[in-house]
């Protein structure tokens, strides 16, 4: 039987918190999407963690909390950050990393305490090294083999580009053989270094529908949960802006606190955080931005990069643009 893919549709009942500790990196990504001129380089203090944590609770949701960085596992108390979300009552936790696992982190915490999702762009050394860095590969999946040896639940991100989605065919039966049951693909975004390149990394549509559904169909087929951003609406999906509909807070140690991941190499934020307080930003913010029912799709999209949109010959749009945020997932 044939394994097609499922939209995840946005909950009212879930909340998403996806919380940069700190911007500081012991990698240098080609596609990095970090940028310290509208994020700083602060790492907030085990104090202000606590809080911002506690201030981002929703006890009525499914709170589920993401720690990102830079590299999360850089920060000294990310091990106290996870318990402490923990006693919070945060439904999942997760810890984005690019593989070093700082602080001896696995040590640190329990299996059940968090998932670890591994950041692979390559399916070997020779494709992954060249974006994320040289040895990168080696001991990225030294750690993710400790990881699940130790009976952490784990799962792997890959960010799909031109520089190697030709190569993504091979990473089901890499993770396959690391016992590696959930499976990230990611589009590479339009943010940080990856929006200064002279050759464009993205995607065509032609690139993305042909390449990825095959690819976790057959990682699927394998026996991993897949899960992978829509990009494309089909003829007749309802398009949704998930800054409206639904709640997801990308938080950054300077304070800034967006909606839209698109919308994080610019000031144009929704709230911030001033003495533990959640507050609105005045002028023109993203949350203006988002009412703007375009027939493209997502307007951060049509804005960000214009060239990408094709069109008919009478000035309809090809394709509409999916809310970056909602994704497809395969499983058997
Ligand atoms: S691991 Fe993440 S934060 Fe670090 S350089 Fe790579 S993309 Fe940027
Ligand atoms: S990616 Fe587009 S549709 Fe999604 S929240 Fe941002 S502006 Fe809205």
């Amino acid at each position: 039987m044939t394994i097609n893919p499922t939209t995840l549709q946005f909950k009212a009942q879930e909340r998403n918190v996806f919380f940069h500790l700190l911007t500081a990196c012991n990698l240098s990504c080609s596609h990095c999407y970090i940028n310290t001129a509208q994020h700083g380089s602060q790492t907030v203090s085990r104090e202000t963690m606590e809080s911002w944590l506690a201030l981002f609770y929703e006890a009525d949701k499914e709170s589920n909390i993401i720690f990102l960085g830079g590299e999360p596992t850089l920060h000294p108390d990310l091990a106290h950050g996870i318990r402490h979300a923990r006693e919070l009552g945060y439904a999942t936790i997760t810890v984005d990393s690019n593989g070093f696992l700082f602080h001896d982190l696995l040590n640190r915490i329990e299996p059940g305490e968090a998932v670890l999702s591994f950041s692979l762009d390559g399916p070997d050394a020779a494709i992954n090294d060249p974006i994320r860095g040289q040895g990168v590969f080696a001991t990225c999946t030294e750690n993710l083999r400790r990881a699940i040896d130790l009976g952490f639940e784990v799962s792997v991100i890959y960010t799909v580009s031109r520089m190697n989605l030709h190569h993504l065919e091979r990473m089901p039966a890499l993770l396959n053989s690391l016992g590696v049951k959930r499976f990230f693909i990611q589009v590479i975004g339009i943010r940080g270094k990856s929006a200064d390149v002279e050759e464009p990394l993205q995607l065509s549509p032609d690139q993305w529908l042909t390449v990825i559904p095959p690819v976790a169909r057959e990682a699927a087929e394998l026996g991993m949960h897949v899960i992978y951003p829509k990009v494309f609406l089909e003829e007749g999906e309802e398009f949704a802006c998930a800054g409206e509909v639904a709640e997801n807070f990308f938080i950054f140690p300077n304070g800034r606190v967006y909606k839209c991941p698109l919308c994080e190499d610019f000031p144009i934020h929704a709230l911030e955080i001033k003495d533990n307080r959640l507050i609105k930003t005045e002028g023109l913010n993203e949350d203006r931005l988002f009412t703007l029912h375009i027939a493209e799709g997502c307007v951060m999209n049509k804005l960000l990069q214009p060239g990408n949109i094709e069109y008919t010959a009478d000035g309809s749009p090809k394709h509409r643009i999916s809310c970056c945020l909602l994704k497809q997932e395969m499983q058997k």
